[in-house]
């Protein structure tokens, strides 16, 4: 397994009390220092191409995002850029797809440690503390290279609108997530299954504020199942890990061990499978709990 990490995800800055914030990169970099004490391998990510941000993202987005560079701006309610944010954002999502790459050449288990988070980020606008979406552009980049089923699983509290809308109608990316329902963005109810050609291939599993590492076990019973049908050629990870019970933001009750069961799930199932397997972080607010959670994932996958 390897990591990506850089401490350059702390240059994307964000407003004094903002949830997303600079030192959650120092836990990023915390993580990967230990793992590298460890014998584990770190790898620096690098920028993603305007190639690769256009296969999910309208140019128009991309130069609003550009047009950012050595400004603070801010986008939407609760997402901002600094100076350095469009470099950052690109670092992110070119992380995501270096882990998708990864997985895919190497066989090997990829983990990309990245700010700003992606799964809130649209077609057409950054949202949600997200500027460009990171998962997205590394299933895209799957695809691009002849993949026909990518599972994109988003563990993630928050329900991923983006990544849903963006392959809402194409079966060969097959998404799947839990979220705290009804919560931010408003998206993600049950009968949300996919259109057209994609239609059945968007899961949605709303669980009720509250949710404790057992409902989670319950609902990765049945993200297990929806794997095993669709027979993924790579399997992607949403991974935030604001479904913690410290998380500041919402008002799960899940532990770092429940987290840590979710990500053996995926990973045994991926495993059995075939399938490589590449996770990029998402959201977790609560550093402690961000920290405990990612420290015990790695203990799973490693
Ligand atoms: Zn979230």
């Amino acid at each position: 397994m390897i990591l990506i990490s850089s401490p350059r995800f702390q240059e994307h800055t964000t407003p004094p009390g903002h949830p997303e914030r600079p030192e959650r990169a120092e836990v990023f970099d915390q993580v990967a220092a230990a793992w590298g004490d460890r014998g584990g391998r770190v790898v620096a990510p690098r920028p993603a191409t305007r190639e690769e941000l256009l296969r999910v993202h309208d140019a128009a987005h991309v130069d609003a995002m550009e047009a950012t560079r050595g400004r603070a701006v801010m986008l939407d309610a609760d997402t901002f850029t600094s100076p350095e944010s469009y470099e950052i954002a690109l670092l992110a999502a070119g992380a995501a797809v270096q882990a998708a790459e990864h997985a895919l050449d190497a066989g090997e288990t990829a983990v990309a440690l990245v700010r700003p988070p992606g799964h809130h980020a649209e077609r057409d606008k950054a949202m949600g503390f997200c500027l460009f979406n990171n998962v997205a552009v590394a299933a895209a980049a799957a695809i691009a290279r002849g993949l026909t089923r990518v599972a994109v699983v988003d563990i993630d509290v928050h329900h991923g609108n983006g990544t849903q809308w963006m392959f809402y109608r194409d079966p060969r990316v097959l998404y799947v997530s839990t979220h705290q329902f009804p919560f931010y963005p408003g998206t993600g109810a049950a009968d949300e299954t996919g259109a057209g050609a994609g239609q059945g291939s968007t899961v949605n599993l709303p669980l009720a504020a509250g949710a404790t590492d057992a409902d989670y076990a319950a609902a990765y019973r049945t993200v297990a199942a929806e794997l095993d049908r669709y027979v993924p050629e790579l399997l992607l990870v949403s991974a935030g890990f604001d479904a913690h019970a410290d998380d500041p933001l919402a008002s799960m009750r899940m532990t770092a061990a429940g987290y840590a069961a979710v990500v053996k799930v995926l990973a045994d199932t991926a495993l059995r499978l075939g399938c490589p397997l590449a996770l990029v972080t998402e959201g977790g607010y609560d550093l402690d709990a961000l920290r405990a959670c990612l420290e015990s994932s790695l203990g799973v996958l490693a």
